[in-house]
């Protein structure tokens, strides 16, 4: 067998699982039963494509049951197999409890080429998978809650919830059987802008810390900081776009067919509009064009964001980074030949585990909104701005001043869903940052952030075993 067929993602994530066990105290059965998969569902189905019966191959793992429901997207590419689903779905478990989202972890995914089918098709396809866990009793809002991933978006979801319902009739909570839904079917608003915003109160609660800029040799703030980001997508657009607003220099943007650089700080939208209209980011009125798109990568900088794809930044390449911080927006964009490489040169990489959490922290706020069946702010908003009305009224009368206008709508404002969203994804955010340092603090043999986040996971879940107790 070659190298190849005989790499097991699920057993690199059980090498890093083991590499941060060993700074814990817990009894080794515990640890074990952490690592192994709770439950694995594989299926075969008909499904008829052009008047031909074809077989379809899926798969969804439950990773963990320590906290139910279990969640973790779904996920449709021809390269989807067991040993990818399970170690997906353990690093669900791990992601969901460094963020404190009361969740096991799970993942599925359908072997096929989405884009070798029509609408139609994937309706039937989707639609067949969703009764197929229905069956199986691996989908519910109490058991196992699935979300978009790689291949699959906002119109699968609805299609889940639609079969789901459709089995269950009268289900009071059925919405919650699935997240990453459209608004009109029970989504939340603040979701497609999760996790750049997530990647960017990660990084900025880094950067809030004095120690830790002292170390890297940076000002405490993110202010003035020059970003670089690779991958104009949903999570590098979105990650530029705060950066930028808070004060932060997006100096260079990377995209498949090139990078472009700007001392002096680029626009995110305007690039974007740029890249539609010329089908390319090159040749951006103001800036320079880098010779090879990975150029970017190794560019004098203080934040780095790579937000395209895995392996970007390894053995190779990672002796020519520059920058101090590298903030892993992509899953896996650095391997482990490259975190050795940021250890010895004290680079701080801010892990993938926990930073790109954005997606599944509000993954968990949108099912909360379909189990409490009220949209966020519906009851507090007009409250609050009465409130704050009144407070400023009394204010100005008593001082005799009037505020201005931006003042004075900043502070009537009440809380619109978006708002509360983006606000409980920032609080969790800086919590779980804050945890993961902590850890790092109290034991500075751990070699890297990225131990110390897996260490912050594995004391959380074998806590949570630990106080459920095992069954005789
Ligand atoms: P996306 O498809 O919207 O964007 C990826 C972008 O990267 C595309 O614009 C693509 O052209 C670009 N790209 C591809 N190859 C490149 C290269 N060699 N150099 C530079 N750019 C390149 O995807 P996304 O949703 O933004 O996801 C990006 C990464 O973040 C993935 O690793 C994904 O798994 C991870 N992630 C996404 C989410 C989410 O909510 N979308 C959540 C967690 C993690």
């Amino acid at each position: 067998m070659s190298a190849e067929t005989t790499y097991s993602f699920f057993h690199s994530v059980e090498q890093s699982f083991d590499k941060a066990a060993k700074f814990t105290t817990w009894d080794s059965g515990l640890l074990e039963q952490i690592k192994q998969c709770n439950s694995v569902l594989r299926m075969h189905f008909p499904v008829k494509v052009n008047d031909k019966i074809e077989v379809i191959k899926a798969y969804r793992v439950q990773h963990s049951h320590h906290k139910a429901p279990c969640k973790g997207g779904i996920r449709y590419s021809p390269e989807v197999n067991l040993d990818e689903v399970m170690a997906l779905a353990a690093l669900m478990t791990f992601k969901c409890a460094i963020v404190n989202v009361p969740f096991g972890g799970a993942k599925g995914g359908i072997t096929i080429d989405p884009k070798k089918y029509t609408a139609y098709d994937l309706e039937k396809i989707t639609r067949r998978y969703t009764a197929e866990l229905v069956k199986k009793n691996f989908i519910g809002p109490g058991i196992d809650v699935p979300a978009p991933d790689y291949g699959t978006g906002e119109r699968e979801m609805a299609w889940i919830v639609d079969t789901y319902q459709s089995l269950k009739p009268g289900e009071i909570d059925a919405a919650g059987c699935v997240t990453g839904k459209p608004i009109t079917q029970g989504g939340v608003r603040g979701r497609k802008e999760a996790t750049g915003l997530g990647v960017f109160f990660g990084i900025r609660e880094v950067c809030n810390m004095e120690d830790v800029m002292k170390k890297q040799g940076l000002t405490v703030g993110v202010v003035g900081k020059r970003v670089v980001v690779q991958g104009l997508g949903n999570v590098g657009y979105h990650s530029a776009k705060f950066f930028r607003e808070a004060g932060s220099k997006v100096i260079a943007l990377a995209e498949y067919e090139g990078a472009i650089f700007n001392e002096d700080g680029l626009n995110e939208d305007e690039v974007f509009q740029h890249r539609k209209k010329t089908g390319s980011i090159l040749n951006f009125p103001g800036a320079t064009n880098l010779a090879k798109s990975s150029d970017a990568l190794e560019l004098e900088c203080d934040i780095l964001i790579p937000a395209a794809l895995e392996n970007v930044i390894n053995g190779d390449n990672a002796p020519r980074v520059k920058a101090k911080i590298v903030g892993e927006a992509a899953n896996g964009p650095c391997t482990p030949e490259a975190d050795e490489e940021f250890t010895r040169r004290g680079i701080l990489c801010v892990p993938d585990m926990y930073l790109n959490a954005g997606g599944v922290t509000v993954s968990y706020f949108e099912w909360l909104k379909n189990l409490s069946h009220v949209r966020y702010g519906r009851l507090e908003k007009r409250f609050a701005e009465n409130l704050n009305g009144h407070i400023l009224g009394q204010i100005e009368e008593l001082s005799g001043k009037t505020v201005s206008k931006k003042e004075r709508d900043f502070i009537m404002h009440g809380p619109e869903e978006q708002d509360l969203v983006h606000s409980g994804l920032e609080e969790t955010m800086i919590t779980a940052t804050r945890e993961i340092m902590q850890i790092w603090k109290d034991n500075p043999t751990i070699p890297d952030m990225r131990t110390a986040a897996y260490v912050s996971a594995i004391n959380k879940v074998a806590q949570s075993y630990n106080e459920l107790g095992i069954f005789p």
